[in-house]
């Protein structure tokens, strides 16, 4: 389906949980969030229904995200079940890596189309620190598996100033070594996120060009993203650099979001939202009033998408956590 600005929006990102194993420092608090019981959290049946709903409007892809949807069990078990509705055609999933190891298998078998991990330092230290008591080495070896498992890996990370700025190369270098894509992602003022730590595309790639001369922007399509990618002429793999800051990103916006507790956001920017609740409600006396109830919602939040953000006035910024959205 088209928003009122033509721009056809056909993926949805589902938060299934607003916990996490995980303190990000520029997501979480480090006492973590108040946590809301799960009699308030969208049951994967409930999400099933709305996937379906969205189906039928055209939104085919869907990214399964969190806090961290690995620490809800059944997790694979719902990618299973999202890969067998009638027009979805790719089914992805965003962590942390801390507990994918136990779960490539699962998630091979699901059928998922792709994993996001993140990961925004190589150094053990560092990711603690970041992490708020991570392991970068479960990432890590996450990230191997995933890969040997033949899943499409990419990798997401966050770049802060006088944080981890020094590791581009590194990270560039376990692009092109493993043959994936590695992302990094501007610091947004969502959440605990302060925006005067990000760093620019262009000074990125400036970094970038003085170790790898002959890099060239790669026009193929890699993902449902933003991402503008960078490539060698002889490698496998390619960096891309997701900018929302610097470069607005917002006239290629082709996604809603989902939260845990039935919220649908028409941008990830403004606390406006329509909730589902009402509609999943009508389902338990009428399932036909239902599945059109949960259409018109959904039509509706497609409709309220506004042109784009307006982070650099941060008055108008969603005050909820990345973690409660699902990034
Ligand atoms: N726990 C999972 C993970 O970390 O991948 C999924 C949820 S997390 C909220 C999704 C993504 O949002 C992560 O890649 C994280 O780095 C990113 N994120 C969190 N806070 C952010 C912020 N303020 N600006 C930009 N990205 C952010
Ligand atoms: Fe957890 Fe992901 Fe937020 Fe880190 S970015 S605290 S892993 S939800």
């Amino acid at each position: 389906m088209r928003d009122s600005y033509g721009r056809d929006i056909n993926y949805m990102r589902i938060s299934i949980t607003d916990r996490c194993d995980l303190r990000c420092r520029y997501c979480m608090p480090a006492e973590g969030i108040e946590k809301v019981s799960m009699s308030r959290i969208l049951t994967y049946e409930e999400i099933l229904r709305i996937c379906e709903a969205a189906a039928g409007l055209g939104i085919s892809r869907f990214k399964i995200t969190g806090g961290e949807p690995l620490v809800r069990k059944g997790c694979t078990s719902l990618v299973q079940e999202l890969k067998k509705l009638r027009g979805v055609e790719q089914v992805t999933l965003t962590t942390n890596g801390q507990l994918l190891s136990g779960a490539i298998g699962a998630l091979a078998e699901a059928g998922v189309d792709g994993l996001n991990i993140s990961l925004d330092s190589l150094n053990a230290d560092r990711y603690r620190y970041i992490t708020g008591g991570g392991d970068v080495s479960k990432t890590l070896q996450a990230i191997d598996e995933s890969i040997a498992a033949g899943i499409r890996t990419k990798i997401n990370c966050l770049l802060q100033k006088q944080f981890n700025e020094d590791e581009i190369t590194d990270f560039a270098e376990l692009a092109f070594n493993k043959g994936i894509d590695v992302r990094f992602i501007e610091i947004m003022p969502v959440g605990f996120g302060k925006p005067e730590t990000g760093i620019a595309n262009d000074e990125v790639l400036a970094t970038l060009r003085k170790t790898y001369p002959d890099l060239i922007k790669d026009e193929s399509v890699h993902g449902n993203g933003p991402a503008v990618y960078y490539r060698l002429p002889d490698k496998d793999g390619a960096i891309g650099l997701i900018s929302a800051m610097h470069h607005s990103f917002c006239e290629n916006c082709n996604r809603i979001r989902l939260t845990s507790q039935g919220l649908i956001k028409p941008c990830l920017c403004y606390e406006d939202g329509v909730d589902l609740r009402p509609a999943l409600e009508a389902g338990v006396l009428d399932p036909e009033a239902h599945d059109a109830a949960l259409r018109a919602a959904l039509e509706e939040a497609i409709k309220r998408k506004p042109l784009g953000h307006t982070f650099h006035n941060r008055a108008s910024v969603e005050t909820k956590a990345m973690s409660q959205i699902g990034g």
